[in-house]
């Protein structure tokens, strides 16, 4: 396709890239994206981390783009506005002002919505989902002061990043969770362990094996958080929820795509319909190296899903096989993971380095062959786990293990 009109429904990262690619794999046509944030499509990754413990930092700051840049491209970029339906009859996008849009191809990349708390007292002021630049933008303005009482809710990325990030500014900060250890579902539990490990060392405290029963409320405004624990409750000033998140993809079951935890795909990201395709969080495709589907939310997912989408659309012949990749920053930590977390389950992993003092490797070995690699304050590693994991070659843990090896040679 080198003419018509591509709509993009869904204004973030996988939506940015992908109308960034099929202007540089030179397609002329109309190009437009539809998004229901108040914002040009940005970044999320720093609404837990830089973004939300600098409040100086400006929403711009984490925007793909500035406007100019897609008035230069070409690309029309709707903000604030909801596409309400899909219609696959008369191929065209119904936006929330009920006006409508024709599409030659359309992307879904609608991402997710954070999984809500539904406990009594879960609507009370101070009670934070994070998500969006605003929910960012609201918690800071609730954290800065640094003399709160945080109960963190849930133990993955999003809880364990801003418990370091409100800890940063002095509160104090509570995890409550249902597993012993947190990011075990991620990364193992020993890995898990590591963190566990460091945000004790930074002064943050563990409720862990619980079950969040209510949220105790005074005059709208909560006040704690009573768990499972007999006579339990945790005073709050600040509850912070992060219990993972839901794709969006209303929209596409109500048009009969093929739903089920996303929009199922094929390896090149291409919907049932032929005209129809989806990206980033929303996309449930088939991974061609696992044999599998494989939805994945992660910033990394999105570039290059988003990029796969495109070159799709275009009707180049494509395979979204990238090894997914992720990572994060926890007060003085920086870590990288590549490879597949379900390959990894099972198996132990192997470290490199001094994980004491968390700077080490750590790679998981499944059937002789690399399944997964962790990089935590060692860098410029990653690009070459990421060969090793797809080269498929054999490796030898007690190699891996040994700092005096090279990668290439284990
Ligand atoms: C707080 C936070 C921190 C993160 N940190 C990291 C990290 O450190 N490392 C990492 O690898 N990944 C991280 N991620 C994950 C990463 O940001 C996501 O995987 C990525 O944003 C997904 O991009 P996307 O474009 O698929 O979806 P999104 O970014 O969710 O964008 C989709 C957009 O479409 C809009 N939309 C939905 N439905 C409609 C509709 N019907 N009409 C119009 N618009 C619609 C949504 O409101 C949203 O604005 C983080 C995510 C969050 C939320």
């Amino acid at each position: 396709m080198t003419n018509g009109r591509v709509v993009i429904v869904g204004g973030g990262l996988a939506a940015a890239t992908a109308a960034e690619t099929l202007r540089e794999q030179g397609y002329e046509g109309d190009v437009m994206i539809v998004g229901s944030e108040r914002h040009l499509p940005y970044l999320r990754p720093p609404l837990t981390k830089e973004y939300l413990a600098d409040p100086g930092k400006e929403a711009a700051s984490t925007y793909v783009h500035p406007w100019e840049w897609y008035t230069e491209h070409g690309i029309h970029v709707l903000t604030g506005t909801l596409a309400v339906e899909l219609d696959l009859g008369d191929d065209e996008v119904t936006l929330d002002d009920r006006s409508s849009v024709r599409f030659d191809r359309a992307l879904i990349a609608t991402g997710a919505k954070p999984r809500r708390l539904t406990v009594p007292g879960a609507d009370a002021a101070g009670v934070f989902h994070v998500r969006t630049l605003d929910d960012s933008e609201e918690l800071r303005d609730a954290l800065a002061a640094g003399d709160r009482r945080v109960v963190v809710i849930g133990t993955g990325w999003i809880g364990m990043e801003t418990a370091a990030t409100a800890r940063g500014y002095g509160n104090e900060v509570t995890v409550v969770g249902r597993g012993a250890v947190p990011l075990a579902g991620a990364i193992g539990p020993e890995l898990g362990t590591v963190y566990r490990q460091l945000h004790r060392d930074k002064g943050v405290v563990f409720r862990l094996h619980r079950e969040v029963r209510e949220l105790t409320v005074s005059d709208g405004q909560v006040t704690g958080v009573a768990t499972d624990e007999e006579g339990e409750v945790i005073p709050a000033d600040v509850v912070i929820v992060g219990l993972g998140a839901v794709p969006n993809a209303e929209i596409a079951e109500d048009a009969g795509l093929a739903v089920d935890s996303g929009v199922l795909t094929d390896a090149s990201l291409a919907t049932g319909h032929p005209k129809v395709f989806a990206a980033g969080d929303v996309a449930n495709p088939v991974h061609p190296v696992l044999g599998r589907r494989l939805r994945s939310e992660h910033w990394a997912n999105a570039v290059e899903g988003g990029k796969t989408a495109a070159r799709a659309i275009l009707g180049q012949e494509v395979t979204f096989d990238a090894v997914p990749y992720f990572y994060s920053d926890q007060y003085d930590v920086g870590m990288e993971y590549a490879g597949y977390p379900v390959l990894a389950a099972d198996t132990q992993p192997v470290f490199r380095g001094d994980v004491e003092a968390r700077e080490f490797i750590a790679f998981w070995v499944s059937g002789g062959r690399l399944v997964a690699g962790m990089n935590v304050n060692v860098w410029d590693v990653n690009e070459e786990i990421q060969q090793i994991i797809r080269s498929g070659r054999p490796v030898d843990p007690a190699r891996l293990a040994d700092a005096s090896v090279p990668l290439s040679d284990t």
